[in-house]
């Protein structure tokens, strides 16, 4: 089966007499797919995330990880499936040194120690960061803390990855780092990379996006697509970044701009 996570008309309120926060949200993700879910602050993204790892349960509809509803029943069982890099790098460490941190989880599920020896390293490598191991953690900048809790979240071998807003914190340099890991590891394994973020400069790069606004699915389409609703995005308070804006001028202007994935620095080698 090709869906791994499916969202079948899905409302969630966090108390029984305050409003919905989500309202009939439904969409599907395929394996190896990066989707970015966009929206501004309080649109429900995180309930989304939360749902995904059964941190909380629909109050109606159904959410399904590789084919199985997530109930009270089977939570455990998702959670091994699901890895969750959070916004906070610092909350997110509790070795002494970045190989105690990324063996951790790996501890947590009773992995062998030879495999832990050979996973740890092959994890760091993964995200670039091979030469810490011996490094204290709270050393590292911040977008090495969280290429780190990428590591221990890979070390443990997940269907699935969800960042939730693992960006936000960080300076434009971290910010890249986080982004460009991010899309190696898609592009190296199959893992469903599930990003969130609030940030458009973001989801370049992704397969396809799911825009929420206000507890619901407003618009789903690749990057490009949703881009070229300039007006409407920032209708309901997201910007589009400048270099979508450059495309798009330069392609009205029967410049070739090659198709997505396009990042800053791809869009100055076209420029150059
Ligand atoms: P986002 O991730 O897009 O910022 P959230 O999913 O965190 O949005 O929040 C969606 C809505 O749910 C917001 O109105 C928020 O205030 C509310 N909310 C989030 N967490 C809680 C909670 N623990 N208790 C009550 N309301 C919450």
């Amino acid at each position: 089966m090709s869906e791994q996570v499916e969202f079948r008309n899905v409302s969630f309120r966090y108390q029984e007499d305050a409003p919905r926060v989500l309202k009939d949200v439904d969409f599907s993700i395929d394996r190896g797919e990066w989707v970015a879910i966009i929206g501004h602050n309080g649109s429900g993204k995180s309930t989304i995330a939360k749902l995904m790892n059964g941190l909380l349960f629909a109050e109606s509809g159904e959410v399904r990880v590789s084919g199985e509803v997530i109930g009270e029943e089977n939570v455990w069982d998702v959670r091994k499936q699901v890895g969750m890099v959070f916004q906070n790098p610092d909350n997110q460490f509790v070795g002494t040194t970045v190989r105690d941190d990324v063996a951790f989880g790996m501890e947590n599920r009773g992995i062998p120690r030879e495999d832990m020896l050979r996973k740890v390293p092959e994890s760091l490598k993964a995200v670039q960061m091979e030469a810490y191991e011996e490094h204290e953690p709270h050393r590292l900048s911040g977008g090495q803390k969280q290429r780190v809790a990428i590591a221990g979240v890979l070390a443990v071998a997940p269907d699935y990855m969800i960042l939730d807003e693992a960006t936000a914190m960080l300076d434009p340099k971290g910010r890249q780092e986080i982004l460009e890991t991010v899309r190696n590891v898609q592009q190296e394994s199959d893992l469903t990379l599930i990003t969130i973020t609030h940030d458009l400069n973001e989801i370049v790069a992704a397969d396809r996006v799911i825009v929420m606004n206000e507890g619901e699915v407003w618009f789903e389409g690749t990057p490009r697509e949703v881009f070229s609703h300039k007006e409407a995005l920032s209708r309901i308070g997201l910007d589009v970044p400048f270099v979508a804006k450059l495309t798009e001028e330069l392609r009205s202007q029967g410049v070739h701009v090659k198709e997505e994935p396009l990042n800053h620095e791809e869009m100055v080698e076209e420029l150059w």
